[in-house]
């Protein structure tokens, strides 16, 4: 289009948008002051390249800002600069018409960018804050190489021993006065880790100790690893183990028609302070032979409705990779297994075991049928270089990598904090899956329990602000995983309609239903039988 030829173009054939911010920048009933000389040269210098750039929107736009902020400043209408209103129009309608969308610049300029920057506010303070508020283990390298240094010295570990899975096992800090030697705490929790340790095991793999930040009163590493004396305090009503009620064949927990888990074993790294599976803390570590593995895998065969397997324990990858591929093996062995999933926290806390061995056996079986990765990370600041590269390997030979996070007191229980946890979850190639209601069935960690509706709220101030694969679910376990999220439907008026809720704003749309009465008729290509 050439903006010369004026005979050609309706300019009265503006969008609603391009009219509403007509009716505003033309609006003359408000008081008016002075305006610059500065702001009126550069609107008409934006007026002299809107008129010659071809092609181009953006002097078109940045003229229109320039006119909107004139407006909101001075009150002054673009008539009062001395711009002509039929060459403002003009440059309206080029817009729009050199816009491949058909955008026109008041739906640019006086609807979009506003948004834009509506929703960058909504926010500013999780960019401003999440360092300080959730640093990573990235933010917090430099200490945590620190502490590395003087742990190694302190229990005399060769960087050999720290590399190897086997190594970060071996010298597990087990008891008070071992963790007194790397930490500076106090003579009361070191007596109290002592107490707890006679009844549950504490368990802290060197790596995962040098996370705890020293002199951070509720560091998050810590209060997931190292026992106070409430876990024995609290001690109540013992609630039967999940397994009780639940477990059809050795090995095995069933509450679903499709999916079950076989717990292989009750190892793992590390014991975590508010574990569900807390009654095998307490055990000694145990392996099964095979003919207990043969027992839990003739009752998948047999059950023909099954399809999805779950390796999990305690966790799965404190298994033998031999163990680990005898069982992907057979399960790859049976027709109606069509996908399966390992469950194991170890990367996050011996990131060391992801060797080439395991990897490989990974990519055999994800090679066969589907394989996924379930991870538990709960703190951005478990997240280290080391973590991120053991899920970014993983990423290569799974079809998947899930994260169950809990949600914690002073861990997680935070906006900010979650929605950390949940985009770098995602940087470092893995899915937040579920977030899970801390539950009660424990008393011994009922201290860390969080109110179902801090979770509700920290869940919900995610939709809208960041990526929607980055929201996990918000479940409570019961016999079985129960959604808990809010419920944006809010209320249904006699049509049959909605109004929806969006929970960024709380702004509340309608929303026209498909009648039932519709829904039921014939439909498509039925209508020409
Ligand atoms: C969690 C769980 C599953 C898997 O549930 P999904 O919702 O498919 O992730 C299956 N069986 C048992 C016993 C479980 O606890
Ligand atoms: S890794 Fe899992 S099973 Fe092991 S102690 Fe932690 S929560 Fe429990």
């Amino acid at each position: 289009m050439e903006c010369g030829e004026q005979g050609s173009i309706d300019i009265n054939k503006l969008d609603k948008f391009d009219k509403i911010f007509f009716d505003f920048l033309y609006e003359t009933k408000i008081e008016k002051k002075e305006v610059s000389k500065i702001d009126i040269d550069e609107a008409k210098q934006w007026l002299e390249f809107s008129k010659t750039s071809n092609k181009l929107t953006k002097p078109i736009v940045e003229l229109f800002v320039k006119l909107k902020k004139i407006k909101e400043q001075y009150g002054a209408t673009p008539t009062d600069i001395g711009l002509d209103e039929y060459e403002i129009k003009l440059m309206a309608h080029k817009h729009k018409s050199t816009d491949e969308h058909g955008v026109s610049v008041g739906g640019r300029v006086f609807s979009a960018l506003p948004i834009v920057e509506n929703a960058n506010i909504r926010v500013q303070d999780y960019i401003n804050n999440h360092t300080k508020v959730a640093p990573s283990g990235f933010d917090l390298q430099s200490k945590m190489k620190k502490n590395r240094e003087k742990i190694q010295k302190k229990l005399n570990m060769s960087d050999e021993s720290w590399n190897s899975y086997a190594g970060q096992i071996k010298y597990a800090i087990t008891s008070g006065e071992q963790l007194a030697q790397i930490l500076e705490i106090p003579q009361k929790l070191i007596d109290d880790i002592q107490r707890v340790v006679g009844v549950f095991r504490m368990r802290i793999s060197p790596y995962y100790a040098s996370l705890i930040i020293p002199g951070v009163v509720n560091d998050p590493i810590l209060l997931q690893s190292v026992p106070t004396g409430d876990m024995i305090d609290n001690k109540g009503i013992n609630i039967e183990p999940v397994a009780s009620d639940h477990s059809p064949a050795r090995l095995i927990d069933q509450f679903y028609p499709r999916v079950l888990t076989i717990k292989a074993t009750n190892m793992c790294a590390m014991f975590c302070t508010y574990c569900l599976r807390l009654d095998h803390i307490s055990d000694k570590d145990w392996v099964s032979s095979k003919g207990t593995y043969e027992e839990a895998l003739d009752y998948i065969r047999q059950d023909t409705t099954v399809r999805d397997v779950l390796i999990t324990g305690g966790d799965a990858l404190a298994l033998s990779n031999k163990r680990l591929e005898y069982l992907f093996e057979e399960l790859d062995k049976i027709p109606h297994i069509k996908i399966k999933r390992i469950g194991s926290r170890i990367p996050v806390m011996t990131p060391q075991r992801i060797d080439d061995k395991f990897l490989e056996i990974c990519r055999k079986s994800n090679d066969i049928k589907p394989l996924r990765f379930v991870t538990q990370i709960n703190t951005a600041q478990e997240i280290t270089p080391e973590v991120k590269e053991a899920f970014r390997k993983l990423s290569g030979v799974t079809s998947a990598i899930l994260n169950q996070a809990v949600l914690l007191r002073g861990i997680n229980d935070d906006k900010i904090k979650m929605w950390k946890l949940c985009e770098l979850l995602q940087e470092c190639y893995i899915r937040p899956y579920y977030l899970f209601n801390c539950s009660f069935r424990n008393p011994e960690f009922g201290h860390m329990r969080v109110p179902i509706s801090v979770g509700r709220d920290i869940v919900e101030s995610m939709y809208g602000n960041i990526s929607g694969d980055a929201i996990p679910r918000y479940l409570a376990t019961a016999g079985g995983k129960i959604p808990l999220h809010k419920d944006n439907v809010k209320q249904i008026n006699e049509g049959g309609d909605y109004i929806l809720k969006k929970p960024w704003s709380d702004e509340e749309v309608p929303y026209p239903d498909m009648s039932m009465q519709e829904y039921n008729k014939s439909y498509g290509f039925e209508n020409y039988q």
